[in-house]
């Protein structure tokens, strides 16, 4: 279905922020622009969820959960910044695979199956956009994803 994301984007992030037991403290980085897309909103839900709920699962300490969203070589582009644990560089792009847990010691104590992102990696390919991440072990993560824009503007003529 044809989606706004920044309205529909805003509603997920609030959804979030009335769990009152936070420990982290969300910031909003929003185009002041409407931003159309085609998407399955059930699906896109799935994925934002699995990503805000990393950020905070792996952020024990608390910090900051930077959510994004803005136009990028006319795709959207979301990107999900935590301030929590990371990961090692060399392990950044298999978080992506099936039943991949950094750390399974670590990660055990949070629990989780390790499908969340292999799920969504699923999901947001099926929509023809990317998915992908930059970590530093000890500072923190971005989780970034793309989805093609419904064009909407009829360029004017000259
Ligand atoms: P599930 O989502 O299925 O409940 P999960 O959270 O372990 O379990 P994924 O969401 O696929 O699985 O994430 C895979 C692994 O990537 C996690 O186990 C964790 O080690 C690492 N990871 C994911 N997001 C973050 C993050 N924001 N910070 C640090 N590590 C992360
Ligand atoms: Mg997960």
């Amino acid at each position: 279905e044809k989606v706004e994301f920044i309205e529909y984007f805003s509603h997920v992030i609030d959804r979030f922020e009335m769990h009152k037991d936070q420990k982290n403290e969300f910031k909003r980085l929003l185009t002041e622009q409407s931003l159309y897309v085609w998407i399955d909103k059930d699906k896109i839900t799935q994925v934002l969820d699995n990503i805000i709920s990393n950020s905070i699962k792996y952020s024990p300490e608390g910090g900051t959960i930077t959510l994004k969203a803005e136009t990028m070589k006319k795709q959207l582009l979301v990107s999900i910044t935590d301030q929590g644990m990371g990961m090692p560089s060399d392990t950044v792009d298999k978080i992506f695979d099936r039943f991949y847990r950094v750390d399974k010691a670590r990660s055990r104590e949070v629990g989780g199956t390790g499908l969340g992102l292999a799920i969504a990696r699923e999901i947001i390919e099926s929509h023809h956009g990317q998915i992908w991440a930059n970590s530093q072990e000890g500072k923190g993560t971005t989780v970034f994803f793309t989805l093609p824009l419904i064009n909407q503007k009829r360029r004017k003529r000259k």
